[in-house]
């Protein structure tokens, strides 16, 4: 079984590889600092005595100062604090890289970087001062497919192969109704995902969309494709479910947590609930759609929600640190109902969890009632044209695995 995991590992990282040979392969986005100049003239070196303009592009870093950041792009000290004293410049964050145009004196043509509004912003001269100018960045898009196989946590796994994190949320969030990613994850589940990382100069600036995505979690294959705003199966079926598997939110924090700690209770059955080991402060959301049936304090529970949902089914909530709805308030599946923490009888902190149906203590893993609506028969020639090709490419890496293995 772990050789198959590692062989399949291997191959899938080969076959993103062979399957995207075209793309730049630092995708990620947090990249290292660099410095990059270039003479943007394609002239011939010795027509040239010196070339009348420079690009720079530097990084800003945590602890630069402004002036000194500027001095390192190469503009003239006696520009630097006019520059400094621009209010676009000011709003510049650690992390962004910043183009100038400078001309051989070290005058700058102008400043350029993009935002987390994913707009240009440039800093042009303007008589004795500077003025920004902001415009839509032209972005592109490249599609990225990989593939890689749990370990330890699911972070752990994204992160072995340069998957950005929004990518891995995305991915928890897609699966959310059938994969309780605290719970059901096993070594040697693996996954294959299909999302848009855009770029900017040919540099990856932020990942997208999630396409598609595959996960083989204790055995089983589920597969998702993006379609106007939702997820389906293949074969068009909505992927949301009435409830979540997890009450828990996914995040790197939380993460792996529950597989580090043992549980507090054991077993489903001895206490007609589920504990979820968490840190203090880890969001808490409701299942599925309901109304807020209970928000307070009751003995062995500490502060405690629960909500009444269609069908008689009820969930609750246990040993919150913060309550975060009051009783009667409607929420919808994935608001927030409180945080973590260990209020009334725990002995660390955790959420215990029931699910019941009419007032009966029940075992959550044994319902998966579908919510979504399929694609609607007048869509389904359009979801099949886009959702082929993705399929084609989460079956490339399926078939490459099988294939070494024989
Ligand atoms: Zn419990």
């Amino acid at each position: 079984m772990l050789k198959r995991s590692i062989a399949l590992g291997l191959v899938a990282a080969c076959g993103a590889v062979a399957a995207f040979a075209t793309i730049a392969p630092r995708e990620d986005a947090t990249l290292p600092p660099r410095s990059l100049i270039v003479e943007p003239l394609a002239l011939q070196a010795h027509e040239v005595p010196a070339p009348p303009q420079y690009v720079r592009e530097e990084q800003f870093q945590r602890g630069d100062t402004l002036a000194g950041f500027l001095a390192r792009l190469g503009v003239d000290d006696t520009l630097i604090s006019p520059l400094a004293r621009t209010p676009a410049l000011r709003a510049l964050r650690p992390g962004a890289y910043v183009r100038a145009d400078v001309l051989a004196d070290g005058t700058p043509e102008s400043l350029s970087f993009l935002t987390g509004r994913d707009t240009l912003v440039r800093i042009v001269p303007d008589g004795e001062r500077f003025r920004a100018v902001e415009e839509q960045a032209p972005l592109e898009t490249r599609v990225l497919m990989k593939a890689s196989v749990i370990r330890s946590s699911l972070f752990a796994a994204t992160d072995a192969v340069g998957i950005p994190d929004s990518i891995a949320m995305q991915l928890a969030d897609v699966f959310g109704g059938d994969i309780d990613f605290y719970r059901d994850l096993r070594k040697g589940d693996r996954f294959t995902v299909v999302y848009e990382l855009y770029h900017l100069g040919g540099r990856p600036v932020r990942a997208g969309r999630l396409l598609a995505a595959e996960f083989v979690n204790q055995g089983r294959t589920i597969r998702a494709v993006h379609f106007g705003s939702s997820y389906y199966a293949p074969d068009g079926r909505n992927l949301r479910k009435a409830f979540l598997r997890a009450p828990l939110e996914f995040s790197r924090v939380s993460s792996g947590f529950g597989m580090r700690k043992h549980p507090i209770h054991s077993g489903w059955k001895a206490h007609k609930g589920i504990d979820y080991a968490a840190p203090t402060g880890t969001r808490v959301r409701a299942v599925g759609d309901g109304v807020v049936d209970f928000a307070g304090v009751k003995n062995g529970y500490g502060n405690v929600v629960i909500l009444r949902h269609n069908g008689q089914y009820s969930t609750v909530y246990a040993h919150l640190s913060r309550i975060a709805v009051r009783r009667g308030a409607r929420v919808a599946q994935n608001d927030t109902i409180g945080l973590v923490g260990q209020t009334g009888w725990a002995t660390g902190p955790h959420l215990h969890y029931e699910f019941r149906l009419a007032g009966q203590a029940r075992n959550p893993f044994s319902i998966a009632m579908p919510s979504g609506l399929p694609v609607p028969a007048q869509s389904l020639a359009a979801f099949h044209a886009q959702a082929e090709p993705l399929v084609a490419r989460l079956d490339l890496l399926a078939n490459a695995g099988v294939a070494l293995l024989e």
